[in-house]
């Protein structure tokens, strides 16, 4: 069986590892092509847009896959669409792997909004300095606010329009609780904003946000494809593939 796996996340490499040289599967990954140095998975790699939902559709065509798994992160909610849409005109499994969003806990100052437009409202009530934690795309909607100053941090620099008064911090996760709460400290930051994306790699945040009873923003995912089928770990994606062996 041919399968494209949509990557960019860590779900999708661990996938990849595992179902590379398995017999019967032929895997081919994708990424977008926006981290200057991804990191790679195991086997097979193309990179670069498909070009919409017909261009996906004549790739998969093309390219003679018979299943393909949406890995990609709970925020590319483009890609997930195409991916689903593709996959049905052609009649082909399609499933989603969406790891589980972070859950508010006891001490957490959590303010959860739709997006990151509501975010950019929501942050200018909450103090002075703020820590932006949503990654190098979105920071935009940020960039009217000229009262606060803003911490900025991605693993690759930020695209368009930045907030007047910033610092840019170029990092990539995971990160340490220690190493959140020093950074905080050190920047005198007053409240966060994330994405919930869940996962390991970029959760000390929240501990350390905690820990310093700081106040986050929190912007919610944006919703599957109507009837989308979703797993939640690369075990219980990886026992989808052999079914459809
Ligand atoms: P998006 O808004 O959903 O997608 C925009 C366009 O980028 C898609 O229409 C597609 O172009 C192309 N694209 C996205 N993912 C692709 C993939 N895996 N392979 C080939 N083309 C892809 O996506 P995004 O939010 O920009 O995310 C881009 C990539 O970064 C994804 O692989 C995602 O997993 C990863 N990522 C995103 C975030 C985030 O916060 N959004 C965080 C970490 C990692 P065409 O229409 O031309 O096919």
């Amino acid at each position: 069986m041919k399968i494209l796996i949509l990557g960019g996340t860590r779900e999708a490499r661990e996938l990849a590892d595992k179902a590379t040289g398995e017999r019967g599967f032929d895997i081919v990954s994708s990424l977008a092509g926006r981290v200057r140095e991804p990191v790679l998975p195991t086997g097979a790699v193309r990179v670069g847009g498909f070009g919409g939902v017909d261009g996906l559709r004549k790739w998969l065509s093309d390219n003679g896959i018979d299943a393909v798994v949406d890995a990609t992160h709970p925020f590319a909610g483009g890609i997930t669409a195409n991916a689903a849409a593709a996959a049905t005109s052609l009649e082909l499994p399609v499933l989603h792997v969406r790891r589980p969003g972070w859950t508010e806990q006891p001490g957490d100052r959590w303010i959860r909004v739709a997006d990151l437009a509501e975010a950019a409202k929501t942050v200018a009530g909450l103090g002075e300095r703020v820590f932006l934690t949503i990654g190098r795309q979105g920071v935009g909607a940020f960039a009217g606010l000229r009262d606060q100053w803003f911490l900025v941090r991605a693993i690759d620099p930020p695209e368009g329009e930045l907030p007047p008064r910033h610092e840019v911090l170029l990092a990539r996760g995971p990160f340490t609780v220690a190493d959140e709460t020093a950074l905080l400290t050190d920047r005198r930051i007053d409240v966060l904003v994330t994405k919930d994306s869940g996962g390991a790699q970029t959760e000390a945040k929240l501990a350390a946000a905690r820990a310093l009873a700081l106040p986050v923003v929190v912007v919610d995912r944006p919703a599957l494809p109507p009837g989308a089928r979703t797993v939640e770990t690369v075990a219980a994606a990886w026992e989808w593939l052999r079914r459809q062996r």
